[in-house]
């Protein structure tokens, strides 16, 4: 590695330049500007600098004091429903410090010690030999004047000079000592002892010295024991401390956690105080957010952070009392809805329904059934609520007062019967009009409503349609009438329709009449009617059981008047009864949008009498009786029990089957109209998206399902559900019926508008476009098709669908050819003589070797001969030679197969 530039060392190590440079100058390298180099020697004294300053890179740190602080969020509903928010904030501090280091400390401070120690007693020492000096020097003194005094008197003058060099010697000795006391122990040792001591004084001296260690090192013996004593009671402290946490944290049910043995927790106390107080805030905030499982379960995560912090118990306890609340369960209510009336987070509730096979989002409607079951579920109590339309309702009941006495009515009779039994015919001879010449086809397609007078008295009919698609006509028909007649053609017997009608009168629990009609007809079996209505449990007076049975001919009339008194006598035993006058109620047949009219409602009266003028409410839509008809269009002013009767004046046109009554409150009508509107309205929606979640498992992983869109508008209502249905059940795996919009009435121009988006087929099933309508149609090019009849409509559908299928790729044999024997040629290399022993073989179809019936090559003939001649192809039975094309492998026995591929459309 070369030299660098300051600029570039500052780069790598990632510090400012004029850092760098601080820090070099600081190091005592030279470099002054950016661009001066560096070399590999100053950058190794930088780094030993920087190293010593901040200590070595990888020596570990000797005490490392961390603080957490974490904050997290709950967010809760309160108990006024409003989403808040609580910021939870949990403070740590922990202090780790290696315990080498505290040792080293220790054993430093007690170093310390003892020197400070030795220093003292050095010190006293030093005095103590001073002391001596002095006293010696003093007693040298005294001695000297002495000897002076004796020299004085005549004594010797040596004497004195001996005095004198001890005294100098004394003052030495003071003097070493002196400075000896600034010199370590070391020395001591080798302190020299007075030259002038007398041996008993040395001996005096060095015992003295001697005792004066021997209680120095007793005393530090003492000290270190106590020391050591100190140590081992501070270290059984902390054992113990530690066995009484395990024990606790057993008892907690938690594991003791795993912690360092260097680990040293400081102010622990202090923090663990402030922490516990902030969870004592915590349990206040949650007491006051109330039960909540999923603060619950926040809290118990927060508990096991702090397990790994510190043992002591903390204050919080989660909440242990479960609110138990009533909640009020309307007919269709949101999860979110739901989950705000339990308290309870939408996740948990989704998460519960999940657990109930139920998937559902937020904000999707559930049912009341489902509701409650989740409810209870979830630990509260379920109270179905009749909501604000059972309130109404009973408001309106209490409008609708009968003070009159209930009278004997007419009986509502519904025939019933499978396709071309002869319903309509039936019902045209009862009524000596000709319906059934002015269908469409044929076939009846909605219900008809008549009322006849007989010389025995007075019956109301209903006609039903009697194909497949009218179930739910059927049904309503059943439900609408006293006694229901079930039509069986003698030459057809029991056909499904039949049985099905039969099922929904049996449902209905209205008494059954048989008619068993077309009695005129050669091919007539009565008896096998009967056996087959045995078989489903209806069995004829006349084999004992306790159904009446009336052979008919709706062409000859034959058994009509009997039909009619059996009807008649039935009702007798019904003893039906309405009250006459009166608000009236009944409900609703049949309804369209005619153009000029307005929605038409044929209604049949099942109590009361409607006048015109009325106010009216029928299921969803009000308004006041404008004008009213009976069933031959024929204006009437009032119509009784038991009549059927068409009425003008309504907002729309109301669901057949729907109770209809009069209300003598304008803004009543309105109002419930209107609720009931906001209701049909969501549970539309709710089964729009439960079918939207249904379409997504269907399609999942096969999203290429093709399907054909469809703008339905129909004249009733009737005939709209039928086709819907009819529609539905075309739906294959492969392509969908899509009705992108369905109504009743003209169709106008914001239904071009819609099948043009959606590419959709634009059908009128008894309706016309409308000449803006059709205007558009023109323009855009958009296929405006116009029926009258179901099948045909549900036909071309199909039709329609069909053209979406894929065509299917047919494979068929066209001939086989058995290879006798093979020959090579040079200009087609191997040639098959071969016998055509099945079909033709064509020489322009691509053929298959067949070797023990598995194909072993695929492709075409290169040539096909017959003696010698080329030919387009070769009958069965007649030899041939032909070559494979890049194929030279062929054997005798092998079997060459010519195969056609033929497109084929596919009809549903
Ligand atoms: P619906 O579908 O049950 O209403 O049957 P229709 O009333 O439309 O009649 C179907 C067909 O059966 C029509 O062609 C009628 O002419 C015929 N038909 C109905 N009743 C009789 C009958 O009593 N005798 C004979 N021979 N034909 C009948
Ligand atoms: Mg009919």
């Amino acid at each position: 590695m070369a030299e660098t530039t300051v600029k570039k060392l500052a780069d790598i190590v990632g510090t400012p330049v004029d850092t760098l440079l601080k820090q070099m100058g600081e190091a005592g390298l030279p470099h002054g500007t950016a661009e001066d180099t560096v070399s590999d020697e100053q950058k190794q004294v930088l780094l030993s600098f920087l190293r010593k300053s901040h200590g070595s890179a990888d020596a570990e740190p000797q005490k490392i004091t961390l603080k957490r602080k974490s904050t997290s969020t709950i967010k809760t509903t309160g108990a006024s429903g409003k989403a808040k928010t609580v910021a939870v904030e949990v403070r740590k501090k922990r202090t780790y410090v290696k315990r080498s280091v505290i040792e080293d400390q220790e054993r430093e401070r007690q170093e310390q010690e003892r020197l400070e120690q030795e220093r003292l007693e050095a010190e006293a020492a030093a005095r103590k030999a001073e002391e001596d000096a002095r006293r010696k020097a003093e007693e040298d003194a005294i001695a000297k004047r002495e000897a002076e005094r004796l020299a004085a008197e005549g004594a010797a003058a040596p004497a004195t000079d001996g005095a004198a060099a001890s005294a100098a010697a004394a003052d030495k000795k003071a003097e070493d000592k002196s400075k000896r006391l600034t010199v370590p122990k070391s020395t001591k040792k080798a302190e020299a002892p007075p030259k002038d001591e007398t041996p008993e004084e040395r001996a005096k001296r060095e015992e003295e010295e001697r005792r004066k260690r021997e209680a120095e090192e007793a005393r530090r013996k003492q000290e270190a024991e106590a020391r050591k004593k100190a140590e081992e009671e501070a270290a059984r402290r902390t054992a113990e401390e530690a066995q009484r946490m395990a024990a606790e944290l057993e008892k907690r049910g938690q594991q003791e956690p795993k912690e360092t043995t260097e680990e040293v927790e400081t102010g622990s106390g202090i923090v663990t105080e402030a922490l516990e107080a902030s969870w004592r805030d915590e349990e206040r905030t949650t007491k006051r957010r109330r039960r909540r499982p999923a603060a619950q379960a926040r809290n118990v995560v927060a508990h096991g952070q702090m397990k790994s912090s510190f043992h002591k118990e903390h204050g919080f306890k989660s909440p242990t009392e479960k609110m138990v609340y009533e909640v009020e369960v309307p007919e269709t209510i949101t999860v979110a809805d739901l989950s705000q009336r339990m308290n309870i987070k939408a996740r948990e509730v989704m998460r519960t329904l999940m657990k109930m096979g139920e998937m559902a989002t937020v904000n999707q409607h559930i049912d009341q059934e489902t509701a409650m079951l989740l409810v209870e579920e979830m630990g509260h109590k379920p109270v179905a609520s009749k909501g604000e339309e059972a309130s109404l309702e009973a408001d309106l009941a209490d409008l609708v007062q009968y003070t009159d006495e209930p009278m004997p009515r007419a009986p509502v009779v519904t025939i019933m019967g499978h396709v071309d039994h002869g319903k309509t015919s039936l019902l045209d001879y009862i009524r000596k009009a000709k319906v059934a010449d002015g269908e469409a086809g044929g076939i009846t397609q909605h219900i008809g409503a008549y009322h006849v007078e007989t010389e025995k008295g007075m019956i109301s009919f209903l006609d039903t349609p009697g194909h497949a698609a009218f179930t739910a006509m059927r049904a309503r028909g059943a439900q609408a009438t006293d006694i229901v007649v079930i039509v069986v053609a003698a030459d057809d017997g029991v056909m499904p329709q039949t049985e099905e009608a039969i099922n929904h009168a049996k449902a209905a629990g209205v008494p059954l009449i048989i008619a068993v009609n077309k009695m005129d007809k050669e091919s007539a079996d009565p008896d096998r009617v009967k056996n087959d209505l045995s078989q489903l449990g209806i069995i004829s007076e006349e084999w004992g059981g306790d159904h009446q049975f009336q052979y008919v001919s709706a062409h000859s009339g034959m058994g009509v008047d009997d039909l009619l008194d059996a009807i008649l006598l039935q009702a007798e035993v019904l003893e039906l009864k309405a009250v006459p006058e009166g608000p009236a109620r009944g409900i609703v047949i049949e309804s369209r949008i005619e153009k000029g009219r307005g929605p038409v409602t044929s209604v049949l009266i099942q109590e009361g009498r409607l006048q015109v003028g009325d106010m009216v409410l029928a299921g969803a839509h009000y308004g006041r009786n404008r004008a009213m008809s009976d069933e031959n269009g024929k204006p009437i002013q009032s119509a009784g029990p038991s009549i059927p009767v068409e009425i003008l004046g309504l907002n729309g046109a109301p669901e057949s089957g729907e109770q209809f009554m009069v209300v003598a409150d304008e803004k009543k009508a309105r109002e419930v109209a209107e609720f009931r509107q906001i209701r049909d309205r969501d549970l539309k929606l709710k089964r729009a998206q439960a079918s939207k979640l249904e379409n997504l498992f269907e399609t999942m992983g096969e999203k290429d399902a093709s399907q054909v869109n469809i703008v339905l508008k129909t004249d009733v209502r009737g005939s709209l559900e039928a086709l819907l249905g009819a529609l539905r059940e075309l739906n294959t795996d492969e392509v969908k019926v899509n009705v992108v919009t369905a109504g009743v009435g003209a169709i106008n121009e914001s239904d071009v508008n819609l099948a043009m988006t959606s590419q959709g087929v634009l059908l009128g099933f008894n309706v016309r476009a409308d000449s803006a309508a059709k205007r558009l149609c023109e323009r855009e090019g958009i296929d405006l098709r116009y029926y009258s009849i179901i099948y045909e409509l549900i036909d071309d559908v199909k039709k329609a669908m069909s053209g979406l299928l894929e065509p299917e790729r047919r494979e068929e044999i066209v001939g086989v050819a058995d290879v006798r024997d093979v020959f090579r040629s040079s200009k087609f290399g191997a040639v098959a003589g071969c016998m055509v022993i099945e079909g033709t073989l064509r020489r322009n179809l691509p053929i298959r070797v067949l070797r023990d019936d598995v194909v072993v090559f695929e492709g075409q003939l290169e040539s096909l001969r017959r003696f010698k001649e080329d030919v387009p192809e070769v009958r069965n039975g007649m030899e041939c030679g032909l070559a494979v094309k890049s194929y030279n492998d062929v054997k005798a026995g092998d079997k060459i197969e010519v195969f056609e591929v033929r497109v084929v459309e596919r009809t549903l």
